[in-house]
């Protein structure tokens, strides 16, 4: 892999954000849900938060959040789509398509031009954190984002199982290898709140709850299984997830970003 070079998407992003990506193994883990939470925290705690959906061909923000289409745009830039509640700044390929089901067929180069011009082409101004939804895995997205653009932090979704796992280290890695400081891991679907008697169930058996792996990066948070918010997301209200399990964490997490710096800080 190449040497870290010039953040050069940097420019079109306005002074002192914070970009954050969220990245997982594979796909299916909660990778999406993980960087809606992220947004949705940040911005109830008054933080004008954002959110690029870089999955092109997977894209489920805007179903999240009840979001569809965006059509202003301003001296050649598009507006980002607002949320209905909090306000998040979201951009996805889904809210330039006619309908939400249409696929997006393009090879690697063309995805990563789309990722390259939602930073080029919308209009971030007024974002203080920028949360970037990743495609799973090390491939051609993930690595542009993490070269090109001035990331304050990295957090890495998994599965219980996945956990220790190959990928996730390789994840870490590549983090390692760009310079990208990794805020942490969350582990999704890590154990399931009985509805009948509230006793909690570890369904792949009881995680460590120091450290994600043995690379030494803390464990941020362990996310149920919680049916409650998979029927929030369908319904597109993922902001009145009251459980947000981030909301404790904002300030730590901001703290972090902070630290580690941003666009011009
Ligand atoms: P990824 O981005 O990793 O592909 P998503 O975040 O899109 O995965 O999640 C896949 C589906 O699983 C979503 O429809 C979401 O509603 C559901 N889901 C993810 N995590 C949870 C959870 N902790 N509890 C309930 N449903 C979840």
């Amino acid at each position: 892999m190449s040497a870290p070079r010039e953040k050069d998407l940097a420019a079109s992003l306005p002074s002192g954000i914070r970009c954050v990506a969220v990245l997982s193994g594979k796909g299916g883990v909660g990778k999406s849900l993980v960087t809606a939470l992220l947004a949705a925290a940040f911005a109830r705690s008054g933080r004008a938060a954002g959110i690029l959906d870089a999955d092109i061909t997977g894209p489920s923000i805007p179903r999240m959040f009840g979001v569809r289409r965006v059509t202003a745009v301003e001296e050649g830039r598009m507006s980002p789509a607002r949320t209905r509640e909090l306000g998040i700044r979201i951009m996805s390929i889904n809210l330039l398509m006619e309908s939400e089901d249409d696929p997006v067929v393009w090879r690697g180069p063309l995805v990563s031009r789309a990722v390259e011009q939602f930073v080029t082409d919308v209009d971030w101004t007024g974002t203080e954190y920028l949360f970037i939804d990743l495609p799973p895995g090390t491939s051609d997205v993930p690595l542009t984002v993490m070269q090109r653009l001035p990331l304050s932090g990295l957090v890495v979704v998994s599965s219980p199982q996945e956990l220790v796992g190959v990928i996730v280290r390789k994840a870490i890695k590549m983090a390692e290898m760009l310079q990208i400081p990794v805020i942490g891991l969350v582990e999704n679907m890590s154990h399931l709140i009985c509805p009948h008697c509230g006793k909690k169930i570890d369904l792949f058996g009881a995680a460590d709850a120091g450290s994600g792996d043995d690379s030494g990066v803390p464990l941020l948070a362990r996310i149920p299984l919680d049916p409650a918010l998979a029927a929030l997301c369908d319904k597109g209200d993922l902001e009145s997830y009251e459980d947000n399990p981030f909301a404790s964490l904002v300030e730590s997490i901001a703290r972090s970003l902070d630290s580690n710096g941003g666009k011009d800080a």
